[in-house]
């Protein structure tokens, strides 16, 4: 079991949500600990320009935002460990968070920030070449398959958003979307549709990545006719979106048919005490402003939550 730390508030994730929640409640004197994931950061780590993050008008990189929230949350006296949850008991209180190699947290309060993980086909050629020409991550790969054909799979925004990236790479890109229309805000449909290195396949899914050691190309369904053919591409980039990080949770918590936290009257969860904010239950909006806007709901919610509690949860807050 390890070393045991006792805490008045564990966050779990150090994406925006997790940071503004670790902000708020160290603003709040809940001197509370994150957890921080390996690696540290969640989404935007793997995020170039972020144009959209409200106070940076010339925009900023993924990381370094990720690095300031986190310093600012530190400044505060918020403390990290660079470590994951392997499980969890949230059945009594104090609440029991077991890390890979830091020991047990137990703590008054929890607030959930893990975020979500990229979607993968399943497809076993898929598996075995993970890291050998396919990726989730456009932005972290793309420089690899310079001057090379690329796929994109998906019809959604990432997929539209890694499609223009890697035209900036690509000698072209196809986007194999599984049906006629997609389903991308219209500003960013319309930017890959008139995007010169940019064509689709519609109606049409990759039913196998062909490559041994690397890709060198997929073979295509197209289910209106149920002809298959081969694309030959060097890479091949999967968009088809993501899901909640809440396998930890499974039976600690009650979470919705695609795995995500159930969440009511604000941040809470199905376990008093123990609260939600960001991706891990937000299948809408998925941004970091609003996970960034959540957490701190989160933490109002946690910080007046352990004020009701009669001692030793709430007024007694435990020292570190
Ligand atoms: P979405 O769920 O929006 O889209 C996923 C896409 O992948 C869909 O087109 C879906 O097809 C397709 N898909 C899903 N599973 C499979 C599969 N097994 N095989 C083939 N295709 C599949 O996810 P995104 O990650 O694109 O976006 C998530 C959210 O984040 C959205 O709300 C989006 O608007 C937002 N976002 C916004 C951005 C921006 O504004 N700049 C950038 C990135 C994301 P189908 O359409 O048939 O269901």
């Amino acid at each position: 079991m390890g070393p045991v730390r006792d805490v008045t508030l564990a966050v779990v994730g150090s994406g925006p949500a997790g940071l503004t929640a670790a902000l708020y409640a160290a603003r709040a004197e809940l001197r509370p600990l994150v957890i921080a994931g390996i690696p540290p950061g969640g989404q935007l780590i793997i995020t170039t320009d972020v144009e959209n993050f409200p106070g940076f008008p010339e925009g900023v990189q993924g990381p370094e935002l990720v690095d300031l929230l986190r310093r600012q949350a530190g400044r505060f006296g918020a403390e990290f460990l660079d470590d994951h949850v392997v499980r969890v008991d949230l059945a009594r209180r104090p609440f029991t968070l077991e890390t890979g190699t830091h020991g047990t947290v137990r703590a008054q309060a929890v607030i959930v920030a893990t975020g979500a993980n990229a979607r993968w086909l399943g497809l076993p050629s898929e598996q075995r070449l993970v890291g050998h020409g396919i990726s989730a991550c456009a932005t972290c790969d793309g420089f690899f398959f310079k001057g090379q054909p690329l796929a994109v799979v998906g019809g959604g925004d990432t997929a539209m958003e890694e499609a223009l990236f890697l035209t900036n790479f690509a000698s072209h890109v196809t986007i194999v979307h599984r049906r006629d229309r997609l389903r991308a805000s219209p500003v960013m449909q319309e930017r890959a549709k008139r995007h010169p290195k940019i064509s689709f396949e519609w109606d049409s899914e990759v039913i196998e990545v062909v490559g041994d050691g690397k890709v060198e190309g997929v073979r295509l369904r197209d289910h209106r006719t149920g002809v298959v053919r081969e694309l030959a591409v060097g890479g091949l980039f999967v968009a088809i979106g993501h899901d909640p990080a809440t396998a930890v949770f499974r039976g600690a918590l009650e979470l919705d048919p695609q795995g995500y936290v159930r969440v009511h009257d604000g941040t809470r969860t199905s376990v008093d005490g123990v609260f939600a904010a960001g991706d891990v239950q937000d299948r809408r909006y998925r941004q970091a402003v609003t996970a960034a806007g959540a957490g701190c709901m989160a933490a109002i919610d946690a910080e007046r939550w352990l004020a009701e509690q009669p001692a030793p949860a709430g007024p007694a807050r435990v020292p570190r």
